[in-house]
């Protein structure tokens, strides 16, 4: 049987929050080329292929912006079914390598669970962790255009992911506020409406 790919991957698409599944062809030479969004062509990882030896990627965190290199040597991609790969700095779910079949088969049954949950709404259907990134950019974008202010005065803050919430750290004072990202309805809260309020240990400040 004839190899054509290494493997394939899948990863978020930092800009656009959407998952396709990618086949890393087999070159007879070193190559290295750049992995593209299918829906936004927005630059999603860099994947450098070494005969005989395996393959390295490099890919941003949309989260924390750290650039994580993994790689994988090709005994172990010749044997590996589905693995995830995390950010290294706040292990941020960012995609997933393997089988096609098998990568496949994990996106399609979060599918298939949203469904279960949400019938006849499948257009809706957003990955947790598309739901995270979207609530990363968007929580950005209110801080950067000043719309949230710190009871300190300050408008500077460190974004931080939890399990299923964004935290907004103050970097002046420690202060933080939550956002609820676990769903596409929390989702949806987040706007300049938002009822944030920012909690110190000994105290709790309302906007
Ligand atoms: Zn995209
Ligand atoms: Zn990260
Ligand atoms: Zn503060």
């Amino acid at each position: 049987m004839l190899i054509h790919t290494v493997c394939s991957v899948a990863f978020y698409c930092q800009r656009c929050g959407q998952i396709h599944i990618q086949d890393v062809p087999c070159f007879s030479g070193h190559q290295k080329f750049v992995l593209r969004c299918g829906n936004c062509s927005y630059e999603q990882a860099r994947i450098s292929v070494r005969p005989r030896k395996g393959i390295a990627i490099e890919i941003s965190c949309g989260v924390c912006g750290t650039k994580n290199t993994v790689t994988y040597p090709l005994q172990i991609l010749r044997r590996m079914q589905f693995e995830k790969i995390y950010c290294g700095q706040d292990q941020f779910e960012l995609g997933y390598i393997g089988h096609w079949q098998a990568i496949a088969e994990f996106l399609d049954f979060n599918a298939a669970e949203y469904e279960a949950l949400h019938p006849g709404d499948e257009d809706n259907f957003m990955g947790r962790q598309q739901i995270l990134l979207e609530a990363v950019n968007r929580v950005h974008d209110m801080a950067e255009d000043g719309e949230i202010a710190c009871p300190c005065g300050s408008r500077e803050f460190m974004a931080d992911v939890a399990e299923d919430s964004i935290l907004l750290e103050c970097v002046h004072c420690g202060s933080y506020a939550v956002f609820p990202a676990g769903s596409a309805e929390e989702l949806r809260c987040i706007g300049p409406e938002f009822p944030f309020e920012f909690l110190l240990p000994d105290r709790v400040w309302k906007r």
